[in-house]
């Protein structure tokens, strides 16, 4: 265990948490501290809170908070291994191969899974770029306007035509067989032994992660085959659904732009990509999941859904609707004309006209209600305007603003003619569950947290890791023993043994890899994220706090004291009584002291 600290703590101690966040969050510097909108929840004033100093960092919003590791993590949905890795790998440190991890199994499988990825993606691309049975591919491309920029950019690649093309590449790689199955790269033959490959005569679509890792492939038919598009399976590396494609690259001008802009296909994203319009990603299945709303949602608020004009566009936008209300993301869709998607859109009307549908989109929810009450009057059978009503309130209910839900229905009411305080009834029922859940959950939390961590106990960690320069002096006091949550004990006692004078304390050291206690582990970032004492109102609080403690260890004592003296006086044990008498004599001395 030793060993796994210092090599984590060495990471820690050349990987700033400001290099890591700043890329995705803008920090404003605010006194030690750096501010921004928080990347991990809806945030309008900046919650954000990074302490350079303590490398950590603290969302005083939504609570999320952690070290370097907790916030690599999260933001690239990482499991710990991986994250230390790359950390490793940016602070120059060489990971001893052992321990660290929790399964070295699937641990070794992951990296294999990822190097095999690697050098498909790189096989495919040079297909493309250099083989003449890819000349198919390359006029494909050329038709479709793609040129080489972009096919560099993103890694396009070809599989040919022939079942083993991949296949014989992958044999002469001892262990790579497995893996490529695996994956779903190649494909067991029915009968007999061997497989053949899954991908052939396509042209090929390395699918990224956000650190430009390749999870999976995409592929679409060079010649009549079907299904016309065919992704990689899922598999250990690859899960569809909390994965958009483009986004890798995409992820500057996303932030730059503070804006994304979702279409639904890998040659929309080309176009959009070659047309100078980079902060777009494309979603891998029909319909955007929670997962990638999720995954946008750390990189902007401002989502611009583009689909077809057609019905079916039109019901496919709405079914995103209640995912982007509740994670207060006011979406905006772009519907193109019939039969259009934004590759074939940008080539008859150009990037100008496609950027003025962008910039003046409509909002999702407006579109929606616009819809569903159009044709619906005052004198309409009630039957309809109740339909109508059942349709439209469950997404209103969803509506974060409480100011803009009432407004909403305070609208829908007059525009169908129904009394405003039906339609608020109506919706308070549809309210009872979501809000009973809420209130557990809101149980469940704080109280028990107040009584796990008394107020005084965390203040002076909080002073602690702020001023670490006190840490001899307080443990000097003697009143650590009366804590009465062990753990914030602990902590201290384990801020001590790293303390070193004059040197920054680095609360890497100390918080756990895989937090056994989550809750202490975002209480100490967060404190470390607190408003500052100076030094001065720091010295001065903590001497109190120290007071209050030994004030509080003194009455616990004559208490006990007291009990016993009453314990003796019955049982008439004189000798014993006056024992008990001079301890309790001491004791208020004790206390005499203390109050001066
Ligand atoms: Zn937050």
């Amino acid at each position: 265990m030793g060993q796994d600290v210092s090599e984590k703590t060495i990471i820690a101690e050349r990987v700033s948490i400001l290099d890591l966040v700043s890329p995705h969050v803008q920090l404003k510097k605010a006194g030690k501290y750096y501010k921004g909108l928080c990347p991990f929840h809806p945030d309008k004033n900046p919650s954000f809170i990074v302490n350079p100093d303590r490398n950590t960092f603290h969302c005083f919003g939504c609570g999320e908070g952690g070290d370097i590791y907790s916030f690599f993590m999260k933001f690239h949905n990482l499991p710990f291994p991986q994250a230390l890795e790359e950390l490793a790998r940016r602070a120059g440190i060489q990971l001893r191969e052992r321990h660290l991890r929790k399964d070295p199994k699937k641990e070794e499988a992951y990296k294999k899974g990822l190097a095999l990825n690697e050098s498909v993606c790189r096989f495919y691309h040079r297909t493309l770029l250099e083989t003449p049975e890819a000349g198919v591919a390359r006029e494909y491309l050329e038709k479709r306007g793609i040129g080489g920029e972009t096919i560099r950019a993103f890694s396009l690649g070809c599989a040919t035509a022939g079942w083993d093309r991949l296949l014989r590449s992958v044999q002469k790689k001892q262990g790579a067989m497995e893996v490529a199955s695996a994956l779903g790269l190649l494909i067991p033959r029915k009968e007999g032994n061997g497989s053949y490959d899954r991908f052939r005569n396509r042209l090929m679509f390395p699918i990224f992660n956000t650190m430009g890792q390749v999870l999976a492939f995409g592929g679409r038919s060079l010649g009549d085959q079907e299904p016309k598009y065919m992704n990689s399976p899922e598999s250990f590396l690859y899960h569809k659904g909390s994965v958009l494609y483009g986004l890798h690259g995409a992820q500057q001008a996303i932030r730059e732009r503070d804006a994304v802009i979702v279409v639904e296909g890998y040659f929309d994203l080309l176009a959009l990509h070659q047309n100078g319009i980079q902060n777009a990603v494309a979603v891998l299945g029909t319909a955007l999941t929670t997962g990638q709303i999720d995954i946008l949602k750390r990189h902007t608020q401002n989502l611009v859904l583009v689909f077809d004009g057609d019905l079916a566009g039109r019901k496919a936008s709405f079914r995103n609707l209640p995912d982007l209300l509740e994670r207060n993301i006011p979406a905006r869709v772009v519907y193109l004309p019939e039969d259009e998607d934004p590759d074939s859109f940008l080539n008859k009307q150009g990037k100008e006209a496609l950027e003025r549908l962008l910039e003046g989109a409509p909002s999702l929810l407006e579109l929606f209600l616009e819809e569903k009450t159009q044709d619906i009057g005052k004198g309409d059978p009630v039957e309809k305007k109740v339909a109508a009503l059942r349709e439209v309130l469950p997404i209103i209910k969803k509506i974060p603003d409480r100011l803009s839900q009432g407004l909403r229905i305070k609208s829908l009411a007059e525009e169908i003619g129904i009394p405003e305080l039906s339609v608020r009834e109506e919706l308070s029922n549809l309210n009872e569950p979501a809000k009973k859940a809420r209130e557990r959950v809101a149980q469940e939390t704080t109280p028990q947290e107040a009584g796990k961590w008394p107020a005084e106990e965390k203040l002076i960690c909080q002073i602690l890791i702020q001023f670490p320069s006190l840490l001899p002096r307080f443990i000097e006091a003697g009143v650590l023993g009366s804590f009465r949550s062990a753990s914030l004990g602990d902590t201290i006692r384990e801020l001590a043994e790293h303390y070193r004078d004059g040197e920054t304390l680095n609360l890497s050291e100390i918080l756990p890899e895989e937090p056994s206690d989550p809750g202490l582990f975002r209480l100490l970032t967060r404190l470390s994220c607190r408003e500052e004492f100076t030094k001065e109102q720091a010295v001065r609080a903590l001497d109190d706090s120290v007071r209050r403690l030994k004030k509080r260890a003194l009455k616990e004592r004559m208490d006990g004291l007291n009990k016993k003296i009453q314990e003796a006086d019955q049982s008439q044990h004189a000798d014993l009584r006056t024992q008990l008498s001079l301890e309790m004599q001491r004791l208020l001395q004790e206390k005499k002291a203390l109050l001066c």
